[in-house]
């Protein structure tokens, strides 16, 4: 007989009891600036000098005082150049009554304060340059400090570093970052039914059989978040089998994962190993796809187990194991906030949970329903580009602004 239905949880509930357990890992490591993206700085970095470093030209041009080359400009006489400054070289104090020559990011001379671009001039013989329009002072300058000033807190510890902040933490001089160390993360597929791809031809499949698609995405998924991933394979069939693969899994690693075998009252040989080794929660999440989940510890490792169903895999993932992994490496924003758009389609007969639609951004703005939304068809995760989170009863008629996350803020 079936154990009495625990109450379903709001999700955020679940989440926030989730996130409270993922205490930041200690430790962590010093790497390359390269090799950063998508790691979490552990310390702020200060900036020890203004970028840019001086004021520089933001034109290929002439540098003037600006009150000289109005007057140049107004009488047409054309003014001498006194010098030639490129990027990289820092030129002489400005003489009276000239214009530099000078390229884009070139140090702007002492004297001058403006910028005459190429476009607005002529050459005028040997040495000498016809203004065509007169500054306004300051025009085309790149102030000093404009980007960052010297002291500044440039990017934040718990900061997801970005392509941009790399390259933001090289331009004042870092080529190390100290980034929290990887999650070590031990994956799990339980079921008999699975067969891995390349085990059998599709031809040959005994009936029953499914192919195991959990185990590639969210080795994926684990994997984009920076974690280093022990791929286990499927569970041993045995009861002592699993005691063992998940003992030895809980000295290593951070987080032990599991797919499948979190149903109610399934028979799964994960639920009673865990049990016996550390502590199991089984929840029922209020959200479509993907309602049973589980959370426990393995000696000092955690312990997820995500329902079987792609989708809901899929879709746990991205709410749940996805902000629990950034905590876990001290992540100060662990989940994206949602954009509100208009809906393209109608759904008049919603949920009693809240839902989680795939749906895709059409050309109009609006966006686009999968026709299919069970929790077993991964095509609406591969057709869509997001999801709509959906509250509770909530019928949506066309036209109706919804909260929509785009897959390429919750895949990163
Ligand atoms: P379970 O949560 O174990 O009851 O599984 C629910 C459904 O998901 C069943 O139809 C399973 O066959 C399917 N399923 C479980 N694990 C996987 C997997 N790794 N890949 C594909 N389908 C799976
Ligand atoms: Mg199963």
């Amino acid at each position: 007989m079936n154990a009495p239905r625990a109450p379903l949880r709001p999700l955020d509930e679940a989440l926030d009891e989730l996130l409270s357990q993922a205490r930041p890992l200690a430790g962590s490591e010093s790497v390359s600036t390269f090799d950063a993206d998508g790691r979490v700085l552990v310390r702020e970095s200060l900036s020890a000098l203004q970028v840019p470093p001086q004021d520089n030209s933001s034109m290929d041009g002439y540098a003037v005082r600006s009150a000289e080359a109005a007057q140049a400009v107004l009488a047409g006489l054309p003014v001498p150049v006194s010098q030639r400054i490129a990027a990289g070289s820092a030129g002489e104090p400005l003489a009276p009554g000239t214009a530099a020559r000078i390229f884009t990011g070139a140090p702007v001379p002492a004297g001058a304060d403006a910028i005459v671009m190429q476009e607005d001039t002529e050459a005028a013989g040997e040495g000498r340059v016809r203004l065509l329009r007169a500054p306004q002072p300051g025009q085309w300058i790149r102030r000093s400090g404009e980007d960052v000033t010297r002291g500044a807190v440039v990017l934040q510890a718990g900061e997801r570093l970005s392509p941009a902040s790399l390259g933001l933490a090289a331009s004042i001089g870092l080529d190390r970052l100290d980034v929290a160390r990887r999650p070590r993360v031990a994956l799990f597929s339980t079921g008999d039914e699975l067969v891995m791809p390349g085990q059998v031809p599709p031809e040959r499949m005994a009936p029953g059989a499914i192919y195991n698609s959990n185990r590639f995405f969210l080795r994926s998924l684990l994997l984009r978040l920076g974690c280093e991933v022990s791929d286990l394979g499927i569970v041993p069939d045995q009861r002592e089998a699993t005691v063992r693969a998940l003992r030895e899994a809980s000295a290593a690693h951070d987080l032990i994962l599991t797919s499948g075998g979190v149903s109610v009252g399934e028979e799964d040989h994960v639920k009673p190993a865990v049990q016996q080794l550390g502590s199991l929660a089984l929840w029922q999440i209020a959200i479509k796809p993907g309602k049973p989940f589980a959370y426990g510890q393995v000696g000092a490792a955690h312990f997820i187990g995500l329902p079987g169903n792609p989708v809901s895999s899929f879709v746990t993932f991205l709410l749940l194991v996805r902000p629990f992994l950034l905590r876990l490496q001290g992540a100060s924003r662990v989940a994206p906030a949602p954009i509100q758009l208009p809906s393209g389609f109608d759904w008049p007969r919603p949920d009693r949970r809240r839902e989680f639609l795939r749906v895709r951004r059409s050309d109009d703005g609006s966006l686009a329903l999968f026709p299919n939304q069970s929790s077993g068809v991964l095509t609406s995760a591969v057709w869509g580009d997001g999801l709509v989170d959906n509250p509770p009863g909530q019928a949506i008629r066309r036209g109706d602004l919804v909260a929509f996350t785009p897959f390429s803020e919750l895949l990163s």
